[in-house]
């Protein structure tokens, strides 16, 4: 046998070894052309041609040197997922050989036909063309034998038609108004904000036979049908339980690909079903968070096969137990360092702490239908509101410590008795608050966790892009105001007019404010009593995008513009109901012909055994038969009422003229049958040996794991 005498290389080595980071252009670019590079990533000015140029040679060169024989430019498409083409460096010479070549346009600019990506009416199909512009904030990489140029997406008109540039946008205008709010409390050196977010994201691995012996799966991520298994996650044996090996390989084999693509994978655990797994990264500025977030999603995919498993990202792939989301951790990071969400250790910085924090409570409280909104689709929607996730209803967790500083400010008294609040600039309105005097709230849907806000509802499978488009552009909004409110003011009165502001926004937001469980009915009584929305479904939540105020804030702040917020309504709505149309036929299909075809075989099993046994003794009762073919016959029966009606409400939600309308029926009738539906066949499944089932079953797939 051949040993492998390579040494292995240590995670230093392999970290972002495939990605042309800030040490790899230091190392191969010009001085001066690093430095304009720089500028570019900072200030996000223009890059010049020249300068593209050298750039592109050198990439060029490092990624041929890498492996890589083609380029593309990634981007990010209404589909939630990633799109690339693929184009060689090649270029034939004319004495029949080939020389490598990548120009500055090439990377600055692609032109890909287009056509066929959602636009929710904004391209029409005689002007097929998009444009990909190069994003040169987040780091290009190697990856299969291609340079990946991570881009933004737009139409030949100028329209975002991805999830990246609105993300920009929205970083850019948080940026803009955190830096002119601070300017106005007296820091003169910050020059830009950056958004930062860490995903936690949860999955699960199942055996890859098995998945693929389910059409359900195969097709929607999810089981549409399935009694539960005898175990479940009842015994809580699962979470942060030791991992299995063959588990811990795969986990191993993921971080290791991620790391060479400069992904900062850094926490791993099981979760809390059987079967399901989380991976969390260190925290990067927005924009790159949400592209190695998606990188990490495809990636886990990818190693899951190579291991013989696939990995399920569906926020609900199991009926009966806990589905997967994606905790979106997120705060704001001045240029000079400071964590605009940290308390801090100096008293006299605390003003600014809390200036920020009751913006981020206006904000969530003022938008939270939109926030709800953002996370809103046809998978997530299982998940929310069902006892295991947050539900629907948006509330925020400060901690008892905090609380009380905020109701001090709101009730105008002093905060403890060792501690007077005086608001003002650099006045010490808060104690030290150490990052662990904050309680840990787990069914808060927003909730502080020291330094940051945790936005727990988010799905598993989504990329993370609009609820922090939302998010920052929410948050810019109330910054605002509050600039507002002290800028025509003269010096003296600053203090005081900031404080009056800050005590307002307090009173008019503080109904968002629980410290409570978000999880019992209690509170989703309180809940409606405090005028909170509870926006269950991605229908209910649609009117809500395509508002005045909606149009206002996206507007205002140079997000959206009006046509690309209806082409968004458009394109999550169509998503919606196309995505409960495949389930209804996938359903259909598989009871009709797998379930029924299992059912029949064990109900002829049945019928023969207590003939024969008759052969054999007459007059025997067959009381077993006799009981389970009655249950089974009778099931069967309603089976084919309930697919019949099915078919009919597909159909007539199909036929809707109106996308709201449609997705409405979809909702309340088709999804209503097809829960319905799963209910008899589960039953019926109970009683059928597994044998005779033509898929796996709950039990098969959850516990399949070594
Ligand atoms: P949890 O207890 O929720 O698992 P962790 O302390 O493990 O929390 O952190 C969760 C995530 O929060 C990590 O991805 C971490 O990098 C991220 N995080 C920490 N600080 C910040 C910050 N300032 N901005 C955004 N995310 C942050
Ligand atoms: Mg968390």
């Amino acid at each position: 046998m051949m040993m492998n005498l390579e040494k292995k290389k240590s995670v230093p080595e392999m970290y972002g070894s495939l990605v042309f980071n800030d040490a790899v252009m230091r190392e191969r670019l010009p001085k001066d052309i690093y430095k304009a590079v720089h500028k570019t990533i900072e200030n996000g000015t223009h890059l010049e041609l020249d300068v593209a140029n050298t750039v592109a040679t050198a990439m060029k060169e490092w990624a041929i040197e890498h492996g890589a024989t083609h380029f593309t430019h990634w981007f990010q498409p209404m589909t939630g997922l990633t799109a690339e083409k693929h184009d060689g460096f090649l270029s034939p010479e004319p004495d029949g050989s080939v020389i490598m070549e990548f120009s500055g346009k090439e990377l600055v600019r692609g032109e890909p036909d287009a056509s066929s990506f959602p636009s929710g009416g904004l391209r029409a199909t005689f002007e097929a063309r998009g444009y990909t512009a190069w994003d040169p904030s987040s780091p290009a990489f190697i990856k299969d034998g291609s340079l990946y140029i991570p881009t933004a997406f737009c139409s030949y008109t100028g329209e975002a038609l991805d999830k990246k540039t609105p993300l920009l946008r929205s970083m850019e205008a948080l940026s803009r108004e955190a830096v002119r709010l601070l300017r106005m409390l007296g820091d003169e050196d910050v020059i830009r904000v950056t958004t930062t977010i860490g995903s936690e994201q949860e999955y699960f691995l199942i055996d890859k036979d098995l998945y693929r012996r389910r059409k359900d799966l195969l097709f929607t991520g999810r089981t549409l049908i399935g009694a539960p298994a005898s175990k479940g996650q009842e015994m809580e044996d699962h979470y942060f339980g030791v991992l299995k090996p063959k588990v811990s390989a795969y986990m191993h084999d993921l971080e290791e690909e991620l790391w060479k693509l400069g992904v900062p994978a850094k926490t791993k655990h099981n979760e809390v079903a059987p079967s399901q797994h989380e991976l969390a990264p260190v925290f990067e500025t927005a924009n790159v968070a949400v592209d190695h977030n998606q990188l990490t999603m495809e990636v886990m995919k990818k190693v899951a096969d190579r291991h013989n498993y696939a990995c399920l990202l569906h926020e609900k792939p199991f009926e009966g137990i806990n589905g997967s989301g994606k905790h979106n951790n997120w705060s704001m990071m001045t240029n000079t360092g400071i964590n605009l969400l940290d308390p801090g250790k100096h008293p006299a910085q605390n003003t600014r702490f809390l200036v920020f924090l009751i913006a981020v409570i206006t904000a969530v409280d003022e938008y939270a239908d939109l926030l709800r909104l953002s996370v809103a689709t046809a998978g997530n929607d299982h998940r929310l509101g069902a006892n295991e996730a947050p539900p629907a209803v948006i509330s925020m967790f400060v901690g008892e410590e905090l609380a009380d500083v905020l109701e001090s400010i709101e009730k105008n008294t002093s905060y403890e008795d060792h501690i007077k609040v005086k608001m003002g600039m650099g006045a010490p309105v808060l104690p030290h608050i150490t990052k662990d005097t904050t309680d840990r709230n787990r069914t808060s849907p927003f909730a502080f966790t020291g330094n940051k806000f945790e936005f727990r509802m988010p799905g598993s499978s989504i990329s993370v892009a609009n609820a922090n488009i939302v998010l920052n552009t929410a948050v810019a909004e109330a910054i605002r105001q509050i600039s507002e409110a002290i800028s025509d003011v003269p010096a003296g009165e600053v203090d005081r007019a900031l404080h009056a502001k800050l005590r307002e926004m307090l009173i008019d937001h503080k109904r968002v404010l629980f410290n409570g469980n978000g999880y019992t009915d209690e509170w989703i009584e309180e809940a409606a009593r405090r005028g909170l929305d509870n926006l269950k479904s991605v229908p209910d939540c649609m009117p809500r995008w395509i508002s005045d105020k909606s149009i206002d804030l996206f507007t205002r702040h140079g997000i959206f513009t009006k046509e690309e917020i209806w082409s968004r309504y458009e394109i999550l709505l169509e998503n919606y109901v196309k995505t409960i149309h495949i389930e209804s036929l996938t359903m259909q299909e598989m009871v009709r012909k797998d379930f029924i075809a299992g059912l029949v075989a064990y109900m002829k099993e049945l019928s023969s055994e207590a003939g024969e046994k008759r052969n054999i003794l007459p007059g025997a009762k067959c009381a077993l038969e006799q009981t389970t073919l009655g249950t089974l016959d009778e099931a069967a029966g309603e089976i084919l009422e309930k697919l019949d009606k099915l078919e009919k409400d597909t159909a007539q939600a199909e036929a809707s003229e109106d996308l709201l309308e449609s997705a409405s029926l979809y909702q309340s009738c088709v999804l209503a049958d097809m829960e319905a539906l799963r209910a008899v066949v589960d039953e019926a499944e109970k009683l059928i040996p597994d044998e005779f089932l033509p898929y796996p079953t709950y039990g098969k797939i959850l516990f399949s794991l070594r």
